[in-house]
């Protein structure tokens, strides 16, 4: 077992959980921002530290073509690659190679795709992508699924759905096969998990493939280099038996009933937690919701419950309303870098014309650093004239706004209080 997952306080479908991983505790609900190439896109680890974020996400698929899966796991996985000692999720791929649309083929043994990058042949399965995420070595993998396009018609929809049905059979089998050789070995004794006694089953080769302690990484940090740069267990030897955790993901694509089914058969094969796949992916908003709404019914109640790609300020505050523990969206890191800024008062767009003389934070009710120290005339300057730290601060600021948009409705859950702030969260623009 090497995540434990407790509820602490709940509120109406609400609840408030932590999620105990081998690289820390996450208090949940959680909004996880997505670090695509191991990298939050312009904010070091140090900042994001600062910022209470407790876990990020990577994608396989970018990963396993730059640097690649060898790379990342000679450096001790992804936690020693990044120098990032707190929990990490990665998805398995299968949502970056369903974009490729004109670059893909689908078979029942995996995918064969192209890369986005120079155009080279590779090749998918759900076997070879829980190896990849068995390499990079986050806290949380995914498994291999297919994520149906939309609009699409039933019988494609169910065709789809049995497809991943059999593809998380078969990450589940090859992830229990293969699971003790993640590059962080069993680094649990320093993490927030109990140490639990080496299972009498195992034998002395299983231990023997655990041990890839990533001896590279005591050379990153010069003497006298202090901080959170290092991950406390770097270079030790591992002596328990923590692994990853993979979960399934549910599909279905828009149909109700499919979606059920797709749910009961996903926890049938059975995993540590689940994920809602296949939204976001251009149907409208009310779908998404409504197809949320009738799934998270056929989850177990005690285990974490995770949306994928989902969503505006508003909306991951209803989800964590309805019950839904992790979510992940490139909204406010993609949102801020073009300039667009969620606040307590609605979205601004920062580079119109209003702010260039405007001395007044960019919302007044944000705790950020950004907000506490620099105008939106600066705020305006800098993006109008294309400096990297409009990037930096921008996306300073958002993900701050999202992460506490998640502290209070972690606080409200806990105080037994209605989600009557979610008025308060806005994504329409600023009037
Ligand atoms: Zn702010």
């Amino acid at each position: 077992m090497s995540i434990r997952f407790q509820i602490e306080a709940s509120n109406g479908a609400g609840r408030l959980g932590r999620l105990i991983t081998p690289h820390g505790v996450v208090e949940t609900p959680v909004f996880m921002p997505v670090g695509t190439l191991a990298s939050v896109k312009g904010v070091p680890q140090d900042l994001l530290e600062d910022l209470g974020v407790q876990i990020l996400l990577g994608n396989t698929y970018h990963l396993y073509l730059r640097p690649g899966v060898d790379t990342v796991r000679g450096m001790g996985g992804l936690h020693g690659f990044m120098s990032w000692d707190r929990a990490i999720l990665t998805d398995s791929g299968g949502f970056q190679v369903f974009s490729l649309t004109e670059l893909r083929k689908v078979h029942e043994e995996g995918v064969t795709f192209r890369s986005h990058l120079d155009g080279s042949s590779h090749f998918f399965s759900p076997e070879s992508a829980i190896e990849a995420e068995i390499g990079l070595g986050a806290d949380i993998i995914m498994a291999f699924d297919e994520c149906t396009e939309f609009p699409a018609e039933r019988e494609r929809v169910r065709a789809s759905m049995e497809l991943t049905l059999r593809w998380a059979e078969r990450s589940k089998k090859h992830f229990e096969e293969h699971k003790r050789r993640v590059p962080w070995g069993t680094s649990a004794q320093h993490s927030a998990l109990s140490i639990q006694p080496k299972r009498s089953g195992e034998s002395p080769a299983d231990a023997d493939r655990s041990v890839r302690a990533p001896q590279k990484i005591g050379k990153l940090r010069s003497p006298g280099q202090t901080g959170a740069a290092v991950p406390a267990w770097a270079g030790t030897l591992p002596t328990t038996g923590a692994t990853q955790s993979l979960f399934g993901i549910v599909q279905g694509g828009m149909d109700l009933e499919l979606r059920r089914e797709s749910a009961e058969r996903t926890v049938e094969i059975g995993f540590p937690g689940y994920a809602m796949g296949g939204l976001s992916v251009g149907e409208p908003r009310a779908v998404t919701r409504e197809i949320v709404e009738s799934t998270l019914p056929y989850l177990p109640i005690d285990q974490p419950r995770y949306l994928m790609g989902v969503g505006t300020p508003e909306e991951i505050a209803a989800y964590a309303a309805l019950g839904v523990d992790m979510m992940d969206c490139v909204l406010p890191t993609r949102a801020a870098r073009h300039g667009l800024l969620f606040t307590s008062v609605g979205k601004v767009s920062i580079k119109q014309a209003r702010y260039a003389n405007d001395a007044g934070a960019l919302d007044p009710a944000c705790g950020c650093r950004v907000c506490a120290r620099y105008s939106r005339a600066y705020l305006r300057h800098l993006y109008a004239s294309n400096e990297v730290l409009a990037q930096v601060l921008n996306t300073v600021h958002n993900l701050s706004f999202y992460l506490d948009t998640m502290r209070r409705v972690r606080h409200s859950i806990r105080l037994g209080e209605g989600t009557g702030f979610l008025s308060g969260v806005s994504s329409q623009p600023k009037p």
